[in-house]
């Protein structure tokens, strides 16, 4: 076969030759261990839990090593592109952190445009380039074209079952597709000019020429060494469109842009023959690779399940709106990440997650399992270091978007949101009261007359005539000016006056001298002003929302009681 003919006649548009197209793109130009690794997603919906994990380890690596993280797009499948996904996943990433230095990203009018010397970075304004080195390997007789179609494959495929009915099912699939695929290996150059002449469309296939009997070893830099068997299958190269399949894009888009470490899903791993085998016959250097363990669930009867599109935690755009901070989500990614980030943090606590070394050696080999709690206790303590002026913020931002009557009532009065924030904040031990942003009214919507309302009552075991006694005596003597102490102070005499001890070392040695301690008479008067049994610190509280607002809820709450 005279594959320089070949090659004229299924690409006669192609006139620039590999090493052409080398010249556009020469190798990079960075310090010594700098890592070029990138994030390439189909823009197909919205950025998946799953996703966050390649793209934050890229990001990682790269920016640690002072290499460069780009952005690839590959939008080869029209038929599952969702229009603007592109532009929501740059978005959302860069919510976590993940910003890129080179590649589609968006530009300052909100459009997505290329930034660097590699592109174009989106895979369907590539066409021309895959084309190049397509219209190589069929003159290198490593590839060649099929103008079976879809339907008569299958058909083929079928016949070659029958015959196979000594053979399991699965046996008899890939032997029927391994004889159909042999079959289109058969071509005489007469015919592939009679198909060119008709119009007949073709799909490029590489010819292997691996045997599965034989394994090569491989190192992953996540899985350790495998033992992966040669790839045999002729698959497409191109498809009839002339659009590139993922493998053949992967070969020539990450040896043309250098990425040194392809960071990307586990699923992509029985892959990987094919792409060792690509990147061989296009004579290019195998970059390393790292495949990601996929994220797990627990499902109801506690059995691991992979985290799917649906799952609730899926979907990076929910954990905005379920009022998550970033921060708390990277910190997160980051514990499921590397298993010594959580030690390291103990140590740094005031220290931004990007200053730990990501070590690819402590990456779990094996899927990570996605606990909400664990997300949630990491939440807690991300916003329990942060300033009241911080929270303030971001509490409102927040509540603006996803809750609005809530962030007029915080941007009436920053300062007013800011105080009541500021409660226990600062210190050793910093209150824990929020997990989300949406914890934020349940926890300090009192404040506000529009969001006060009793929603805890007294217990049973209490006379009401002893809640009305406390209360009233509370408002009798209720000063502002009072410091802490005596504030207390006056609640201990209450206590004292009614039989409750205000002593608690004395109750808890005989509770049943007392109706109660200094503990309940707080209690009746800390549901009478926030109309919850736990809230704040009374005190605070009281000088926040003021005397006037203070003896008016308790007042309401004794002529409620009477
Ligand atoms: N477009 C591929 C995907 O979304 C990218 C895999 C890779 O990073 O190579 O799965």
């Amino acid at each position: 076969m005279d594959y320089n003919r070949l090659a004229q006649l299924l690409f006669p548009n192609i006139t620039k030759t590999p090493a052409d197209i080398e010249a556009q793109f020469p190798p990079r130009q960075l310090p010594e261990g700098a890592k070029v690794t990138r994030f390439a997603p189909s823009p197909t919906g919205f950025v998946h839990f799953g996703g966050l994990f390649p793209s934050t380890v890229g990001e990682r690596l790269a920016h640690q090593s002072g290499g460069v993280f780009y952005l690839r797009i590959e939008d080869t499948d029209a038929k599952r592109e969702v229009e603007g996904a592109a532009e929501g996943l740059i978005k959302t990433l860069a919510k976590y952190g993940i910003n890129f230095d080179e590649g589609a990203i968006l530009s300052e009018d909100g459009k997505i445009a290329d930034h660097g010397a590699y592109g174009p970075y989106k895979q369907s304004q590539r066409g021309p380039i895959y084309q190049v080195f397509a219209k190589q390997l069929v003159r290198e007789g490593k590839a060649y074209p099929c103008f079976t179609t879809e339907e008569e494959l299958d058909e083929l495929q079928a016949v070659n079952k029958k015959e196979e009915i000594k053979n399991t099912d699965w046996q008899a699939e890939a032997e029927a597709k391994k004889a159909a695929m042999l079959k289109g290996r058969e071509f005489t150059m007469e015919e592939v000019e009679a198909h060119l002449a008709a119009g007949h469309p073709f799909v490029l296939r590489i010819l292997a020429m691996g045997d599965p009997e034989k394994k090569f070893k491989f190192t992953d830099l996540v899985k350790g060494t495998l033992e992966i068997p040669e790839n045999d299958e002729d698959f497409v190269l191109l498809k009839s469109d002339g659009i590139p399949t993922y493998h053949f894009a992967h070969a020539v888009d990450d040896h043309l842009m250098g990425t040194t470490h392809v960071i990307r899903g586990e699923e992509w791993l029985p892959s990987l023959a094919k792409h060792v085998q690509l990147f061989s016959y296009l004579g290019f250097k195998l970059p390393k690779y790292m495949h990601i363990a996929q994220i797990m669930r627990l499902d109801e009867n506690g059995n691991k399940k992979k985290l799917s599109k649906r799952d609730m935690g899926a979907n990076m755009d929910d954990y905005t709106s379920m009022g998550y901070c970033p921060e708390a989500v990277c910190e997160y990614v980051m514990t499921l990440l590397n298993s010594n980030y959580e030690e390291w943090h103990m140590q740094n606590a005031d220290k931004p997650y990007t200053d730990f070394p990501f070590n690819i050696k402590k990456m779990s080999t094996s899927g990570c399992l996605f606990d909400f709690g664990k997300l949630n206790d990491v939440s807690k303590n991300v916003i329990s270091r942060m300033s009241a002026e911080e929270v303030t913020k971001k509490v409102t931002d927040w509540a603006l978007e996803f809750d609005r009557p809530f962030g007029e009532v915080l941007s009436r009065d920053t300062g007013f949101a800011q105080q009541i924030f500021a409660i226990g904040r600062g210190g050793k031990k910093p209150r824990k009261d929020l997990t989300t942003w949406a914890d934020a009214k349940a926890y300090m919507g009192f404040f506000y007359d529009e969001f006060f309302k009793i929603e805890d009552s007294y217990p049973e075991t209490f006379d009401k005539s002893d809640i009305i006694a406390t209360l009233e005596k509370f408002c009798a003597g209720y000063d502002e000016s009072d410091d802490m102490n005596v504030w207390f102070d006056k609640v201990k005499a209450i206590a004292d006056s009614l039989g409750f001890a205000s002593d608690m070392k004395a109750y808890k040695a005989d509770p049943t001298a007392f109706k109660g301690s200094v503990a309940d008479i707080s209690m009746f008067i800390r549901v009478a002003v926030t109309g919850k049994m736990n809230a704040p610190d009374l005190y605070t509280v009281m000088h926040i929302i003021g005397k006037e607002n203070t003896l008016e809820r308790i007042g309401a709450m004794i002529d409620s009681l009477k």
